[in-house]
């Protein structure tokens, strides 16, 4: 009996394995799962919380109809662009048809600020 319980003291007293994950990483409103790249994450337009990246870039496909040889891409600055790829005739390439503002321009998102300091560029 005394055995059992130094080993459950033992299992309890193990210092926690990763002392690196001490922020806790925040849920998608959108697919409920967890951020773990939450420097790539875009705050969601619903609840100013961050989101997945990949998420809002559904979303906005799915509000938004594309042609063919269109494609929404991150424009930077929090905004998307519907961007169309034109034929090889055309002078432009490419161009933006039409510019999403997603993420309200120059002001950070409060979860943002509160990020630990990303320590590899
Ligand atoms: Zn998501």
């Amino acid at each position: 009996m005394g055995r059992v319980n130094e080993q459950n003291r033992r299992k309890y007293n193990n210092p926690r394995r990763n002392n690196r994950e001490k922020y806790d990483l925040p849920k998608c409103p959108v697919c409920e799962k967890y951020i773990r790249d939450v420097y790539s994450a875009v705050s969601y337009s619903v609840t100013q919380t961050p989101a997945h990246f990949n998420c809002i870039l559904n979303e906005l496909k799915d509000a938004n109809e594309l042609k063919p040889n269109e494609k929404i891409c991150y424009l930077g600055s929090g905004s998307f662009g519907i961007v169309q790829f034109r034929g090889p005739e055309s002078p432009i390439r490419i161009f933006i048809r039409k510019r999403i503002q997603y993420e309200e321009k120059d002001n950070n998102p409060e979860w943002r600020e509160k990020l630990p300091l990303k320590t590899s560029l």
